[in-house]
């Protein structure tokens, strides 16, 4: 991904700034667009992965619809140009201006995340003399065998309605007359590779939405949300997330009813990679058992090593000779150039270390650094502590 041309552009930059190649995006988009397309699968880009306004801007010419969690985010896709037809907004504690923001908008559907919800959308849209499509985020407790940090679909999580909470929502919607009740909503969590997990979640949509129609609910909408994984450890050999696998699920196992909508919202799997976390390293200390690169990026700028424990793959730019050197099998592995190293940040926390024994050619003073695969959950999550300069952005065009 990042060729000597654009390691040399670097070199002229102030670190530390995330480098966005929108070409790896595009590609990227193209490829969950043919594998959804396929089936007739609607696609809703969730925001909160990454709203920069370049990226935002390719993946609305794409057609994706916007997955929205908070008041600011549904404003941000409609100026960036995503319909409001195609406007989803989820999130369990939507304030009662958000919901009025949404409501003034005319968005697809809010995904009620409780009961208390969806009274409280319903007098709100009873006050506009409005109806609110809704659907219902429902909690199918199916183990996304990920991250614990990142799992949101299980009975302990806060997200969602509970199963034994259902009748409660059949006696509210009967009792809601300025809601229009669209269908069913699932998000079970995110970084997940394995398609099983998927097919146990189909299961769980099958017997959920017979559940409502035995009870003479039409299902216009099944949207199954989004989480599935990337490969952080091989962002270049495998940098397109495998939508193929990932759709043909949802088409063979979920019971998709005539004239049904099967409704996507994919955050992660359309911007991880394509964007890297560049930063220079300020000093190296070697210690008696450990040696450290403190870079000038820390967890102000990319958290969630930090935050969940999260891995990316590191990279010195500016040695990429040494990197060579001692690849595998070229014959001039020098084991002796291999350094293990400490990358950390230069925050006053302890926790800011990117991960603990990198294996990196001997680096410098000097040197640039990738943080690979940061294009989600990265740039959104950077913060001001320590009065630190908020992070720059560059692009490949
Ligand atoms: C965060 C989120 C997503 C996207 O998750 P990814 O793992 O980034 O695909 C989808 N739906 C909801 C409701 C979310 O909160």
């Amino acid at each position: 991904m990042l060729s000597k041309d654009t390691i040399s552009r670097f070199q002229q930059l102030e670190t530390p700034f995330y480098y966005y190649d929108l070409d790896v995006l595009r590609k990227t988009l193209a490829a969950c667009h043919a594998a959804s397309s396929k089936y007739g699968f609607h696609v809703h880009y969730a925001m909160k992965a990454n709203f920069n306004p370049a990226v935002l801007d390719v993946i609305q010419s794409f057609g994706f619809g916007a997955d929205c969690v908070s008041g600011n985010e549904v404003k941000a896709a409609i100026e960036h140009g995503f319909g409001k037809e195609k406007i989803v907004f989820a999130g369990v504690g939507k304030s009662d201006k958000e919901i009025n923001l949404a409501l003034d908008a005319d968005i697809f559907c809010f995904n009620a995340e409780s009961v208390q919800e969806l009274l409280i959308i319903n007098d709100l849209a009873k006050a506009k003399n409005k109806t609110a499509k809704i659907a219902i985020r429902i909690n199918p407790n199916v183990d996304a065998h990920t991250h614990h940090f990142i799992t949101t679909g299980l009975d302990e999580n806060k997200f969602g309605i509970n199963i034994w909470q259902l009748p409660e929502v059949v006696d509210a919607l009967h009792s809601c007359p300025n809601l229009e009740f669209l269908g069913i909503h699932f998000h079970i969590g995110s970084q997940i590779t394995d398609m099983e997990v998927y097919k146990n979640l189909c299961t769980r949509v099958n017997e959920i939405q017979d559940w409502f129609e035995d009870r003479g609910f039409e299902i216009k909408v099944l949207n199954t949300g989004g989480g599935l994984g990337v490969d952080y450890q091989h962002p270049d050999a495998n940098g397109i997330p495998d939508f193929e696998s990932y759709f043909k699920v949802f088409s063979d196992f979920l019971d998709v009813k005539p004239g049904q909508e099967v409704h996507f919202e994919l955050g992660r799997a359309l911007v991880a990679q394509c964007s890297a976390l560049i930063s220079r390293v300020l000093y190296v200390k070697n210690g008696l058992k450990k040696n450290f690169l403190v870079l000038d990026a820390g967890m102000t700028e990319l958290i969630r090593p930090m935050l969940y424990q999260a891995y990316h793959l590191i990279e010195n730019l500016s040695q990429s000779e040494s990197q060579e050197i001692r690849k595998p099998g070229s014959g001039k592995e020098d084991p002796s150039q291999i350094i293990h190293y400490d990358v950390v940040g230069p925050i006053c926390e302890s926790t800011d270390c990117f991960q603990k024994d990198v294996e990196l050619p001997q680096s410098y003073r000097g040197d640039l650094i990738a943080i690979r695969t940061a294009g989600a959950y990265g740039e959104v999550m950077a913060s001001g502590y320590n009065l630190r300069d908020r992070v720059g952005s560059i692009y490949s065009e």
